[in-house]
Formats: structure tokens, C-alpha cells, sequence
């Protein structure tokens, strides 16, 4: 089966073609423009490719859901042009018959785990990235989990440690996860790029509280079977036992589940760098079962 790919992102657009078992045969990267013009870009190359359905895993806030008046779009995005830009309409406009799954991001790349990798054959998973931003998406018994709108669980917010006067990089909320603990704030905070950080560096341990933290919360509310844990901030291999440290810490045995303290609850994506693309090929399979 030939599936079409789209992966979303705010500074780049990287499209492709694979199957369903998440093989990637083709990709394709371009700067993110216009709405109109990257949205063109994908077209013209779904036009040379020919694919059965599209995956779409998109920055966002968008609007996921089908029955919505502005189903497809890209909503209040601060990204210059992109906010209220109907993003689906264009695919459908060129492909009026085509399959098209519709998702954040993080939604996309959760279920790529689901399907293709580290959270394979669970009903329950969570997958964050720590990068430029913090998002969050969640698979909850078996389905993608929207409800209002998507969660934003990179945004909820969190106790500051003692020891840390930082204010926080949020616009929204100060030291909310994102504000804490996402790559800008780290370099904000310590006043050196991230990559550059010396792994005996102070910034390690207080990272590693603040994604503890926020992973208490999500068991807490969500009780994943796995947590995913991928962006450029978690490059630092050497983060993950100190995360499972805190977020332990912060349960406080309150949870008896021996998963908890296994070195596999805690994990890097099995697809890697991979997560996003392959997460928009496994948007484009779910919709193309439900349209069978
Ligand atoms: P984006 O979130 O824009 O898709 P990334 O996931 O690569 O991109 O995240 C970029 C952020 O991650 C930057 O703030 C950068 O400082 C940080 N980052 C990238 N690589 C590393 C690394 N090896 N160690 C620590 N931080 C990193
Ligand atoms: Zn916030």
C-alpha cells in the first residue's frame, strides 16, 4: 500500500511516501512559507507520487475534528499568516476522493509509536517532545485522544523547584512545562546553548525534575502503559533514569505498578528521528481503514 505523508512544522514542511508497516521509501524537505504556498509544494508532490491516503501531522493549535465548521485548520497559531488557514481544504481541493487523516503533530507521532514502534501493540501511550516547544499526545484506549480540542499537556503548569528563580519563557503561563523546561528555556536560564552543556552541569538534574514532574501528572491522569519521550532536549540520553528518578519521587509510591520503576516506561522513539514522518504515515492508514 502506498501511503502519502505530510509532517507539519513550523519552520519545515517534510513530506513523503511509505507503506503500512512504516517503511519510508521517499521524503522531501522545504521551508515552511505561506499556508498557500508550502501547502502547494505538498501537492505538486502528491501529484508525481501517486498515494492511497495522506497522513497530515501538523504544528498547531488546529482543529482535528470532522464535524467542526473549521475542521483542517491551523487555528491561533502566533505564526505570521498560518492563523484560521484551512490547510486540509487545499489537500482535498487537489484530491477531492483521498483519505486524509488530520492530527497534531504529536498525536501523529504518538500513534507512529502505537503502530510502528516503541508503544506497539498497547492501548495506552503517551508521546512528548522537549524541543523548541513542549507537546504532548495521547492514545487512550485505543484512540487518539481529542475531546475539547487536543491536549496541550506541554503547557500545564508546574511547581518551581526551590533552588530555580528562572520566571519562565511562556507567554501564556510563565513556568508552565513548556516555560520550565523546553530547549529555550534551559539556554535562557543557564545563558549557554543546550547541545553545549556539560553533562555534570546543575541544568541536568532540574531538567530532569521538571519532565519528572509533569510525567507524574500525566500518569496520574492518563495511566500510560509507555511514555515516549523525543525532540532535541532528549538527545541527553543521560536524562532518562533521572526522569523516572523524579517522577517516582513525585508518585510517591502512591502507584503500585512494578512498570513504573521499569527502564522501559520511560523510552526514546523506537522510530527516532523518524517519529515525525512516520507518525503522518500512520494518520494516513488509520483513515484509510475508516474509509473502508
Ligand atoms: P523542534 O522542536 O524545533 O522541532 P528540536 O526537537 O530539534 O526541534 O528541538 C530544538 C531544541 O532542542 C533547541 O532548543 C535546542 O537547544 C535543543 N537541543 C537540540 N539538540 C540538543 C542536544 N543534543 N542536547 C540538548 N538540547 C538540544
Ligand atoms: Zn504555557
Amino acid at each position: 500500500m502506498k501511503l502519502g505523508a505530510i509532517e507539519g512544522g513550523g519552520t519545515k514542511f517534510v513530506v513523503g511516501v511509505g507503506n503500512e508497516h512504516g517503511e519510508v521509501f521517499d521524503r522531501v524537505s522545504f521551508p515552511t512559507t505561506s499556508p498557500e504556498e508550502t501547502m502547494q509544494k505538498c501537492i505538486d508532490y502528491f501529484k508525481e507520487h501517486e498515494v492511497e491516503a495522506i497522513g497530515f501531522g501538523c504544528f498547531g493549535p488546529i482543529d482535528p475534528d470532522r464535524n467542526s465548521k473549521t475542521y483542517g485548520y491551523v487555528t491561533t497559531t502566533p505564526k505570521p499568516g498560518w492563523a484560521q488557514s484551512n490547510v486540509v481544504g487545499a489537500l482535498t481541493d487537489a484530491f477531492p476522493d483521498m483519505p486524509i487523516g488530520f492530527d497534531t503533530d504529536v498525536n501523529g507521532a504518538c500513534l507512529g509509536e502505537v503502530y510502528f514502534g516503541a508503544a506497539k501493540g498497547l492501548k495506552n501511550a503517551v508521546y512528548f517532545t522537549i524541543g523548541t516547544g513542549i507537546g504532548g499526545g495521547a492514545y487512550v484506549e485505543g484512540h487518539l485522544l481529542h475531546g475539547l480540542l487536543h491536549p496541550e499537556m506541554g503547557h500545564m503548569k508546574l511547581i518551581v523547584r526551590e533552588d530555580d528563580s528562572y520566571k519562565g519563557k511562556c507567554p501564556y503561563h510563565g513556568t508552565c512545562f513548556e516555560g520550565l523546561a523546553a530547549g529555550p528555556a534551559i539556554e535562557e536560564r543557564w545563558g549557554q546553548s543546550a547541545k553545549e552543556l556539560p553533562l555534570d552541569h546543575p541544568a541536568w538534574d532540574l531538567e530532569a525534575y521538571y519532565i519528572g514532574q509533569a510525567l507524574a501528572n500525566i500518569v496520574l491522569t492518563l495511566s500510560p502503559q509507555k511514555i515516549i519521550l523525543g525532540g532535541g532536549v532528549m538527545h541527553q540520553s543521560h536524562l532518562f533514569p533521572m526522569i523516572s528518578k523524579y517522577m517516582n519521587q513525585f508518585l510517591n509510591g502512591y502507584i503500585q505498578k512494578d512498570e513504573l520503576q521499569a527502564e522501559d516506561y520511560i523510552v526514546w522513539p523506537e522510530l527516532g528521528d523518524n517519529a515525525g514522518l512516520c507518525g503522518s504515515l500512520a494518520l494516513a492508514l488509520q483513515a484509510k481503514k475508516e474509509c473502508e
